[in-house]
């Protein structure tokens, strides 16, 4: 859509091709609508990520995503500090693991067929925010856009420019990769290992995938001294990974949601929203971003055609349905991880003994509870179990 011979025009501009960014792109441009998306790298690219989807992700995403699963996951392997080992495993699926450059570059080249505009290697640099839209400056031109997407990720720059003040915190990570060949497939087919011990406040991981596995720490609240250090001390300390030779790991920023912090910046100003880790929509509980990327991306396409449909309503639409449908379950999330990340060890004894809280848990990452609904059923299997030893005790 050309305007004048040196500045194209588009209805929506979104910066960032990741989950977000590409689901955003695709349902717009089956829409009918312009759509220009940027990405200042190129698919395929890496993407520091455990690449790990709860199988939710089946109700929201076509089913041509199944090309890229490495392994679908049945259990997970519960460790702290890498002693007391106990598994959880159910018969259907709970999550699916994907390598990042494939995952996304699917997503990417699905938003291209359906008509998106996108070029790769050239990075958004400027804004200029004017009554009807937005100028994009890029390191290789200039665009005007109706509606400006910032999908761009934790270090978002269209949040630090159009969002002025916002200070959200964003939690570091650790991770590496380390090649099948040079590993068994740890903790084994179907399985994922989580030590809720390896940190003081956060977990550690092993993901794996076809041709490697993916080794990384998280911290959810606070902030350690030595993400190094905690990296090393749980590969040293992981039975599994007992004389490998792991990479070294790779920092990116995990940008987890925060109450105060939606309640007080939001994800829309005049005509630019953000989506996925540009708007910190992170699961605070275990740090999961991608369903959450792709499901904000749908939800800005469609407010973003309510608008374009109907003047009577706005951007707005988005903030609201944010709220409504993602918020709600992050604000119990975060309550979850309160819990979790202040009592670690309890919490990992409780989850051996009370393992019906673990399959409920599965349940959320199946889509068939919510965290609401999560939280009050497993306050009452809590509650029921101390009743019962309670009148076991007394009963002697
Ligand atoms: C160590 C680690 C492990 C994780 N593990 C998991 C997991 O197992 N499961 C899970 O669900 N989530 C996980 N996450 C979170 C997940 O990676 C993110 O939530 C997800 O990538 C968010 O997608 P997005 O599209 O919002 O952003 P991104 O995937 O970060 O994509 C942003 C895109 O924007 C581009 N970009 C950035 N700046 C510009 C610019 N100025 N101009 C143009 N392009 C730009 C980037 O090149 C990138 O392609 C993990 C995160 C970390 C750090």
């Amino acid at each position: 859509m050309q305007t004048s011979p040196d500045i194209q025009s588009y209805d929506v501009l979104i910066v960032g091709m990741g989950p977000a960014g590409a689901t955003a792109a695709y349902e717009l441009s089956r829409a009918g609508i312009a759509v220009l998306g940027l990405d200042k790298q190129s698919h395929p690219r890496y993407k520091v990520c455990g690449g790990g989807l709860s199988v939710r992700i089946d109700k929201i995403l076509d089913e041509d995503f199944k090309r890229v699963v490495e392994h679908t996951v049945y259990g997970i392997q519960f460790t702290y500090g890498g002693e007391e080992p106990f598994l959880i495993q159910s018969a259907a699926p709970i999550a699916y693991m994907v390598m990042r450059d494939r995952f996304d570059h699917l997503l990417v080249e699905k938003a291209r067929l359906a008509g998106t505009e996108v070029h790769e290697g050239e990075q958004a640099m400027g804004f200029l925010q004017s009554p009807d839209g937005v100028e994009v400056i890029t390191d290789r031109g200039r665009y005007r856009t109706k509606v400006l997407i910032g999908a761009d990720g934790a270090n978002s720059i269209v949040a630090q420019r159009l969002f002025p003040g916002r200070k959200l915190h964003r939690m570091p990570t650790l991770e590496s990769e380390l090649g099948i060949g040079q590993a068994p497939l740890y903790p084994g087919e179907g399985k994922v290992l989580i030590d809720l011990g390896a940190t003081e406040r956060g977990y550690a991981w092993i993901f794996p995938k076809k041709e490697r596995l993916s080794i990384g720490v998280a911290e959810f609240r606070g902030r350690p001294a030595s993400p190094k250090g905690i990296f090393d001390r749980f590969v040293r300390d992981e039975k599994g990974l007992a004389d490998m030779s792991v990479p070294k790991p790779c920092g990116h920023p995990l940008p987890l949601y925060s109450n105060v912090g939606f309640a007080q910046q939001g994800l829309v100003c005049h005509r630019a929203l953000l989506v996925g880790d540009a708007g910190h929509l992170v699961d605070p509980l275990f740090g999961e971003g991608i369903y959450y990327a792709v499901r904000s991306g749908q939800i800005a396409a469609a407010s973003v055609l309510g608008m374009f449909h109907d003047r009577r309503r706005s951007l707005l639409d988005y903030e609201l349905a944010v709220a409504r449908e993602i918020c709600e379950e992050f604000r119990v999330a975060s309550r979850v991880a309160r819990i979790v990340y202040t009592f670690p060890r309890l919490c990992h004894r409780l989850m051996h003994r009370y393992q019906e809280v673990i399959n409920l848990y599965y349940e959320v990452l199946r889509g068939r509870e919510t965290y609401q609904t999560f939280f009050r059923k497993a306050k009452g299997v809590v509650k029921a179990s101390f009743r019962e030893l309670l009148r076991e005790t007394l009963s002697f």
